[in-house]
């Protein structure tokens, strides 16, 4: 039986260990600054009377509540089951699979590898330098070689390394692969650097594509709910992959209050308040000699820790979970706090207290 099963499987799945989420790290802990999450629980209503009917795969309302924050046309928007799945469909619609190649640079999220794997892509990696800017000379040899990459994932602010590529930059990438890759802007934290986001671009490069998500200022991971922003005719081709139903009824009725004019006023107001905390839960972490890596362009902060599986465990003791990031490159020793509400953050600066303290 079990031999049938392991014969049958796809030669390259057999390769695959399952992603480990933060969730899937540690299912127990009370204090969750492992995720990127919110620490807000926001209300929403919810009508129940057409349950029984088949949603829209693309609910138009929430399209046009989204295309109006994003100031773009529905068209060039695309709902999805998360940003995950955004990542996915793309790999799907533009890589052959044992053929095509994706552009990864690391240390970032994790899922763009993820995906490449799960769909037999090649994954090739252009780490960022030592400031954690893209290694221009190498992408260049890319786009000027023969085998081309079919996506190019970048992500801004990073995860987890919370820095902005230098706008420079990425405008030399756009050209660089200008007709010949797909350059993906992962734009899920960009509500903590708003000024940041590529989306006034799109009209200028139709190899831009942008990637959302609710599920870090709006505070709506539980939903599964992301975009995909680009030109109508890359929109079109994710359209011919995309399930037949990824989004369901609550979940589009939930997003669109959450995409509210009040909706929006909560995002923006909480959004002030984690990026106050970031700032406190920095200066907690200097004060302590720790060092900050990275920056502060999201709701996280990356520092090193000497000891960091002993602290790391003295956290889970107690029920706080972090995220541990060491095995990325140049991200020895680095553990990465999300930013939670200040009762969250100011236990989480005594548990480090605790842990030092008892070990001087
Ligand atoms: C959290 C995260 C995502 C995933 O967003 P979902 O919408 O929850 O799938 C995508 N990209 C980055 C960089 C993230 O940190």
């Amino acid at each position: 039986m079990t031999d049938f099963i392991q014969d049958i499987t796809c030669d390259f799945v057999k390769e695959l260990t399952p992603y480990e989420s933060a969730r899937r790290l540690f299912s127990g802990g009370r204090y969750w600054l492992n995720a990127n999450e919110s620490p807000f629980a926001n209300d929403y209503s919810l009508d129940t009377s057409l349950l029984n009917r088949y949603p829209d795969c693309q609910p138009s309302e929430l399209i046009g509540a989204y295309a109006g924050y994003a100031n773009l046309e529905p068209s060039q928007v695309l709902a999805s089951r998360g940003a995950d799945e955004g990542i996915e469909l793309l790999i799907r619609a533009f890589c052959n699979p044992g053929q095509d190649n994706i552009v990864i640079c690391p240390p970032t999220y994790g899922m763009y590898a993820i995906s490449g794997n799960t769909f037999n892509v090649a994954v090739n990696k252009v780490p960022l330098t030592s400031d954690f800017t893209l290694d221009i000379d190498t992408l260049t040899e890319i786009a000027h070689s023969e085998d081309l990459p079919k996506l190019l994932f970048l992500c801004s602010p990073n995860n987890p390394t919370g820095t902005l590529l230098p706008k420079a930059q990425v405008k030399q990438v756009l050209e660089l692969f200008a007709g010949k890759t797909i350059v993906v802007m992962d734009e899920a934290y960009i509500e903590f650097s708003p000024r940041e986001s590529w989306q006034t671009e799109l009209q200028n490069f139709d190899n831009l594509v942008i990637l959302r998500t609710l599920s870090k200022a709006f505070a709506l991971a539980g939903i599964r709910c992301g975009f995909t922003l680009a030109s109508e005719q890359i929109i079109k081709v994710l359209l011919k992959v995309i399930a037949p139903y990824p989004v369901s009824a609550p979940v589009a009725q939930i997003a669109q209050q959450a995409l509210s004019p009040d909706g929006l006023n909560v995002m923006a107001e909480q959004v002030a308040y984690l990026s106050a905390e970031k700032q406190w839960l920095g200066e907690q972490l200097q004060a302590r000699n720790y060092e900050i890596v990275g920056a502060d362009g999201a709701n996280f902060i990356l520092f090193r820790a000497q000891q960091k599986d002993a602290v790391m465990q003295y956290l889970v003791d107690q029920g706080l979970l972090i995220r541990d990031q060491s095995k990325q490159v140049q991200l020895q020793n680095c553990l990465r706090v999300t930013v939670g509400d200040r009762e969250q953050n100011q236990l989480f600066i005594n548990l480090l207290d605790e842990y030092n303290n008892r070990n001087v």
